[in-house]
C-alpha cells in the first residue's frame, strides 16, 4: 500500500490543520495528551474482540485477556467484586449507556425510565430505540436532578418499576445526580422493582481519584455503570467501558444461548485495539498517576475559573467538576476556539491536555473580543 505524492500532500495538510486546532481545543472533555506510539505494531493484524470477553472466541486474533485486565481495574476502582462484575469495551458512552438500558428492559420491560433535563442528548434517541416509557425529570440549576420532582413523579408511577437513569457529571455543567438521595425516595415511595444506571462519561474516571468526592459506585444499589475511554483517559479513536453486576448479565446472555450462542455485547465485531490502548494508560499512570493527574486538571479549573471570573463572566464550576460554566462570550471566540456553548452559556473542560499557557490565551483573546466589541460604533 503506498501513496501518490498528492495524496501524501492531502494527509500533511489534513495534519497539519489537526495539530492546529488541538491548541485550541478546550471545551470538550476529551483528552489530547498521550502518547501510544509504542502500540503502533498493534495495526498490523485484523484483530477483533468480537463475543464476550469472558467466553474463548474462535476468533482468535483477539485481545481478550487484555480487555479481562481493563474490565478489572473498573471493577476494583467501582467496588464491585470479581466474581459479581461483568463488562465489556464499548464504543464510547453512548454503547453503554444503552447497554444499560438494555439490561433494565430486559429485566423490566413495564419499567418507566426517569433522566433529568440535563441529561445527554443521545439518551432520548436510545430510550426510543429500546421501546422503554421514560418520563424527563427538571434540573436544578446547578445541573442535578432535583430530587422532589422525581419522588412526586415516582408518587405518580407507584406500580410501575423505576428505572432510574443518573447522571455522573452533565455534559454541560458536570453536575452529579445524587445517588443516596435517589434510592431515598423510591424507597420513600414503596416501590420494589428498581434499577439504577450511571451515566459516567467524564466524571466516572475524576471522582474515584478525589480524596474528597461523594460516592458513586457499586457499593450502593446501583446496576450498571457506562465510562467513555476517549475522555479523561484519552485514545485516537472513541472507546468506553459498559460494566454490570454479573447476575443481570447472565439473564441476558441465558436468553441470547437459546438461538446459539453467548451473545452478551451489544455490537458484534469490537475494537480489539481499544482494550489495548486502555491498558497501556491504565499501566502507566496506575493509581498514584491518575491522581495527581486529576489534581492538576481541578487546579488548572479553578485558575481558568479565577481568569474568567475577572473577565467578568461569572464563571462557576459544580464541586468535584473540572468543567467551568461562564457567560456565552463573543461569537468570534466560538469561532476560533472549540469552546462548546449552549444557549446562554459556554464552558471549558480542563482535561488533562489543558494547560496554564492555553488557559492564558484564551483569556487573553477573550479579553480582546470583549473590548473590541466595546469600541464597535452603536447605532
Ligand atoms: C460524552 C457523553 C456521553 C456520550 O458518550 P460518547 O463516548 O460520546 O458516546 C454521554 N453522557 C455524557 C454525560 C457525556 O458527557
Amino acid at each position: 500500500m503506498t501513496l501518490n505524492s498528492d495524496d501524501k500532500q492531502k494527509l500533511d495538510t489534513l495534519l497539519d490543520g489537526l495539530e492546529n486546532e488541538a491548541k485550541k481545543f478546550i471545551g470538550y472533555p476529551c483528552n489530547d495528551a498521550f502518547d501510544y506510539s509504542e502500540l503502533t505494531p498493534f495495526w498490523k493484524h485484523s484483530i477483533n474482540n468480537i463475543g464476550d470477553p469472558f467466553i474463548e472466541s474462535s476468533y482468535r486474533l483477539n485481545t481478550h485477556s487484555i480487555e479481562r485486565e481493563v474490565i478489572k481495574f473498573f471493577a476494583e476502582l467501582f467496588h464491585l467484586d470479581d466474581t459479581e462484575s461483568w463488562g465489556y469495551v464499548t464504543h464510547g458512552g453512548t454503547e453503554g449507556n444503552m447497554y444499560g438500558m438494555y439490561l433494565a428492559r430486559e429485566l423490566y420491560p413495564q419499567g418507566v425510565v426517569y433522566y433529568s433535563e440535563d441529561t445527554h442528548y443521545s439518551v432520548q434517541k436510545l430510550l426510543r430505540l429500546i421501546g422503554l416509557r421514560s418520563i424527563m425529570i427538571r434540573a436544578m440549576p446547578s445541573g442535578a436532578m432535583d430530587i422532589e420532582d422525581l419522588s412526586a413523579s415516582l408518587a405518580l408511577h407507584r406500580d410501575a418499576p423505576a428505572i432510574i437513569f443518573a447522571n455522573i457529571g452533565t455534559t454541560m455543567k458536570g453536575a452529579l445526580d445524587d445517588i443516596d438521595s435517589i434510592t431515598d425516595v423510591i424507597k420513600k415511595n414503596r416501590i420494589r422493582e428498581s434499577y439504577i444506571h450511571c451515566d459516567a462519561a467524564l466524571s466516572g474516571m475524576i471522582l474515584p481519584f478525589m480524596e474528597d468526592a461523594p460516592i458513586f459506585d457499586f457499593r450502593q444499589p446501583i446496576n450498571s455503570i457506562s465510562v467513555s475511554g476517549h475522555k479523561l483517559i484519552g485514545a485516537p479513536f472513541p472507546c468506553g467501558l459498559a460494566m454490570a453486576r454479573k447476575n443481570i448479565v447472565n439473564r441476558i446472555a441465558r436468553s441470547v444461548e437459546y438461538v446459539g450462542s453467548l451473545d452478551t455485547t451489544l455490537a458484534g465485531s469490537r475494537n480489539a485495539l481499544a482494550p489495548v490502548f486502555l491498558w497501556y494508560a491504565i499501566r502507566s499512570h496506575g493509581i498514584e498517576g491518575f491522581k495527581s493527574i486529576i489534581n492538576k486538571c481541578v487546579d488548572i479549573a479553578i485558575y481558568a475559573e479565577e481568569g474568567l471570573n475577572k473577565l467578568g463572566l461569572n464563571a462557576w464550576r459544580n464541586p468535584h467538576s473540572i468543567t467551568v460554566v461562564f457567560d456565552r462570550p463573543p461569537e468570534i471566540i466560538n469561532q476560533t476556539w472549540s469552546v462548546a456553548v449552549y444557549g446562554k452559556i459556554a464552558h471549558i473542560i480542563t482535561v488533562p491536555h489543558v494547560t496554564y499557557e492555553m488557559v492564558d490565551r484564551l483569556l487573553t483573546d477573550i479579553k480582546d473580543s470583549i473590548n473590541n466589541s466595546e469600541k464597535e460604533p452603536h447605532e
